[in-house]
Parts: structure tokens; C-alpha cells; sequence
């Protein structure tokens, strides 16, 4: 799911490279791009969210044997469909159906749609409980977590789980110059080539604080025990600490595609077209603490996890609409962390909550940032 995008592109270069036969793609409105994978990897199924996009794809794919579904229900129908692994890169919460669709038919979930965990919580977890589904971390850092948790024989031997940031294109930036930068320069990844929304982020640091709540929900760790460590060179990502003091840390140039195929083949490792790590070529590997002050999306999400309920949620949504506006121009780049902030105050105090729950607050957070902004 999302496969036209930039994990999805990587996700289906090591399905490839593996022989994993692909049953099922979908995307957003990317006719072109999901056409051409269609008639190389041969799905029994494609879908597109966007339903005219979905209308021209059946045309254009007629010749093949792929059945076009559309709409929302398509791309959940796909994701549904049973197969041994569902890998979900879409972008954003337009992942939290298909991922429920997924777990309902008993799939195994390789997760880098991280936003649909954020906001759905105790309702994918349960979910994938009940049915005994695994979600396999495609993250970086949660696959290194993941990694460095092999071994392990109880919870409460884990001290920390320690997430380590790039900081982003603008590290070491001072809130005034940060009123200044464009999308042009937020879209400057120094370590990584991803999509726009996370790329933004990146640059805000909110990425890091949707993967301190991704720790929590994958890890089932309370957030006082999940730090965040700056780390530059993107080549430490990310390191358990446990009882003794032991810390344990994944290490890798940073390319997704190692994290992508240890979700498809846990628990076993197979060559990677990966380049090799040579640690000497980076000589030195730099450590140091966030700045809370100037990038606060961190301490909006760490306060959002540890309130619970429908707060993650609330923050995930107003971060996606702020994201969205600030890459149509509408609004500058320190406006994110304001809106962001503003609307998790907002979020309705209750512990049980639905699908509808977090689609409807989804919905009204978008239309009053939106309407704020136009006015
Ligand atoms: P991209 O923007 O490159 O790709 C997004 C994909 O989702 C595209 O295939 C897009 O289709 C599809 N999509 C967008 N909106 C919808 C929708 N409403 N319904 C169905 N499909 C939709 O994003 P990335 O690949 O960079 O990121 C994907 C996810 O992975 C995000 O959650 C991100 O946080 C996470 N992630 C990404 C990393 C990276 O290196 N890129 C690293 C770690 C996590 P279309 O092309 O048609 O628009
Ligand atoms: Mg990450």
C-alpha cells in the first residue's frame, strides 16, 4: 500500500530482489507510475483512493490480469485481501482503515505508515492482539529497536529504548531564523530522500516525536522510557539500553531498504543490495541532546502519549493539516508547531474511543485549522 511512493518504490525493489510475488497495489492518484508496476510485478489487484484516477487505471490496464477496485473501499478491499504480508507506506492517516483491513484478514503488517499508529493506538494493537497478527516496524528506528530487542527475555529487563534524530536540515537553528526558511529548504534532508510530508517533519522534528508514540505503541514501553538522542550521521539507529547498563544499538549506512526487507524476512537475513558499513570511512559518529526549546513538536507529542485517549490522535491530525498548509504555501514554517500545539489542547478527554471517534475529530480539527488560516 502506497507503492508509488518513496518507500513503496524501495519496498517493491527488495520484493524483487527476494522473489516476493506482489497480490495486491494500490496508491492515491499516481495513474503513470502505478500503471508501469502494475505490468512489471503483475498484482491480481491495484487500487487507487482518487476514483477517477482508479476509472482511467481500469482502461489503461484492460490488457493485463490486474482487477482495478477504487475509492477509500478499494484500497481497504486490497488490503484485505489476505496476503501473507501487507506493507503499508501510504502517507498519513488515509493508512489507518487499510491497516485495520489488513489486520482484520489476518495479515502480517510491515509498518511504515506510522501516522495510523499514532492515531489509532490501542485500536490497531488490540486489533492485531486479538488476531495475533505481528506489526513489523519498517521505520528505521523502531526496526532497530526491534532489532536490538532479539534477545531479550522480559520486558522489565529494558531501561530505555533511545531514538536517535538526523535533526533534520535545520539543526542548530534558533527560532528566529527558523521564522524564515522555505519549503524548499525543509525539503533538504542532509542523510535521507523521502516524500514531502515527512520530510517537513523532519525539518520540524515532529517526525521524532510521532516515532516517540510509535515506540510506545509497538514496544508497549511508558514514554518516560523512550529518549531522543541527536545523532547526525543517521548510521546509529537507535539503541536499547537494558537493566545492566548494556546498551545494544543497529547500525547501517542509512538506506531504507535494510529496514524494509528485515519487515519482509524476520527473522532471517538475506544478502542486501545495501553498500557495506565501514565505519572507519565515517570516522567520527556525533551524539548529542535535542533542543527542546526551539523544535517543541517532541514535548507536544511526549504530553500527547502521556495524556493518552484521543490526544495523539488530535496532534497527528493537526500536524498533517498545518504540514499540508505549510507545503501549499499558506502558512510559514513556524506556524506548524504553533497550530500543532494549539489543537492539542483541544482534544476531547476520554479514554474509550472509536474509528468514527478519531475520523470525526480528524475531520473537525482539519476544517478549523483550515478555516482559521483562510480567514
Ligand atoms: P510518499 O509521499 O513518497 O508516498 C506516499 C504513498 O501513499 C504514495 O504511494 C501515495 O500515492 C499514497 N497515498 C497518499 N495519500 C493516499 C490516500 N489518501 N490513500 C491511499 N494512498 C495514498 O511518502 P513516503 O514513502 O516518504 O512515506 C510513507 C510513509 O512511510 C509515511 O507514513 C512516512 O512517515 C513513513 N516513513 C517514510 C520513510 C522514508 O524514508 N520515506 C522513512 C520512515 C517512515 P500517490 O503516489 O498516488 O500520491
Ligand atoms: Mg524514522
Amino acid at each position: 500500500m502506497g507503492s508509488t511512493g518513496s518507500i513503496g518504490k524501495q519496498a517493491l525493489d527488495v520484493a524483487k530482489l527476494r522473489g516476493i510475488e506482489i497480490f495486491a497495489l494500490t496508491a492515491n492518484s499516481g495513474v503513470d507510475a502505478i500503471e508501469k508496476q502494475i505490468r512489471e510485478h503483475k498484482p491480481r489487484l491495484a487500487a487507487l483512493a482518487d476514483c477517477k484516477k482508479a476509472a482511467e487505471l481500469k482502461i489503461r490496464v484492460a490488457d493485463t490480469g490486474t482487477r482495478v477496485l477504487s475509492g477509500e473501499d478499494g484500497v481497504c478491499e486490497c488490503a484485505g485481501s489476505g496476503a501473507d504480508t501487507v506493507l503499508n507506506s501510504i502517507v498519513g492517516m488515509a493508512g489507518l482503515r487499510p491497516t485495520l483491513a489488513a489486520i482484520d484478514a489476518g495479515s502480517e503488517i510491515a509498518l511504515a505508515n506510522k501516522e495510523a499508529l499514532v492515531a489509532g493506538g490501542e485500536l490497531v494493537t488490540g486489533a492485531a492482539r486479538r488476531k495475533g497478527v505481528r506489526i513489523l516496524p519498517v521505520d528505521s528506528e523502531h526496526s532497530a529497536v526491534f532489532q536490538s530487542l532479539q534477545g531479550c527475555s522480559a520486558a522489565a529487563e529494558i531501561k530505555r529504548i533511545i531514538l536517535t534524530a538526523s535533526g533534520g536540515p535545520f539543526f542548530g537553528m534558533k527560532k528566529e531564523e527558523l521564522s524564515k526558511v522555505t519549503l524548499a529548504d525543509a525539503l533538504k534532508h542532509p542523510n535521507w530522500s523521502m516524500g514531502a510530508k515527512i520530510s517537513v517533519d523532519s525539518a520540524t522534528m515532529m517526525n521524532k516525536g510521532l516515532e516517540l508514540i510509535e515506540a510506545v505503541r509497538l514496544f508497549d514501553v511508558p514514554p518516560s522510557q523512550v529518549d531522543i538522542l541527536i545523532h547526525r550521521q543517521s548510521v546509529v539507529h537507535s539503541l536499547v539500553e537494558y537493566s545492566d547498563n548494556s546498551v545494544i544499538a543497529q547500525l547501517g549506512v542509512p538506506d531504507m531498504r535494510i529496514p524494509i526487507q528485515y519487515a519482509l524476512t524476520y527473522p532471517h537475513r538475506y544478502p542486501s543490495p545495501v553498500r557495506q558499513l565501514k565505519l572507519e570511512e565515517w570516522g567520527k559518529l556525533t551524539f548529542e541532546s535535542p533542543d527542546y526549546d526551539t523544535f517543541p513538536c517532541i514535548n507536544i507529542c511526549r504530553a500527547a502519549i502521556e495524556k493518552g485517549g484521543l490526544f495523539p490522535a488530535a496532534v497527528n491530525s493537526a500536524n498533517e493539516a498545518a504540514n499540508e498548509l505549510f507545503r501549499q504555501g499558506k502558512i510559514g514554517f513556524s506556524d506548524i508547531p504553533m497550530i500543532v500545539g494549539e489543537e492539542a489542547e483541544r482534544a476531547p478527554n476520554t479514554d474509550a474511543f472509536t474509528l468514527e471517534d478519531i475520523l470525526l475529530l480528524d475531520r473537525l480539527i482539519r476544517s478549523r485549522i483550515k478555516n482559521k488560516v483562510v480567514r
